[in-house]
């Protein structure tokens, strides 16, 4: 499947090789620059086989806006930490960048902590022991 903006799309008869963006594996393309993702990817993910986005229908459009608008809004009613950390893990949208993101936040925050609590401890026994 594809994402239907890529019509005006030049095909050059050579084949170029790259890798799926999702897992990694070989694709062949008979246009340049190659697909982004498998045909497999692109069926289970529903993303486009070219670009790499999302291909949703008007219907799921307009329910991503409302997610969308919603983990806006919930940042500011909830906090932004406990609205990722603790209120949802949004899997409802569908959005791989959008959880790539959202991962690497949460991981960070964890570090964070877990930085600080070595650095209390650290300085806690130079000082008092
Ligand atoms: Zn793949
Ligand atoms: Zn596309």
């Amino acid at each position: 499947m594809d994402c239907g903006k890529h019509e005006k799309m030049v095909v050059m008869h050579i084949f170029s090789d790259g890798e799926c963006i999702v897992c990694d594996k070989e694709i062949q393309t008979s246009h340049t620059p190659c697909n982004m993702v498998c045909p497999e990817c692109s069926e289970k993910y529903e993303l486009c086989e070219i670009c790499g986005e999302l291909v949703i229908s008007e219907e799921e459009k307009e329910k991503h806006l409302e997610y969308f608008e919603d983990v806006k809004y919930r940042m500011g009613a909830e906090g932004f930490h406990y609205c990722f950390e603790g209120y949802s893990h949004w899997n409802e949208i569908k959005d791989v960048k959008f959880h790539e993101l959202r991962k690497l936040y949460l991981d960070t925050a964890k570090k964070i902590e877990e930085y600080v609590d070595k650095k209390i401890e650290e300085y806690g026994e130079q000082l008092y022991f």
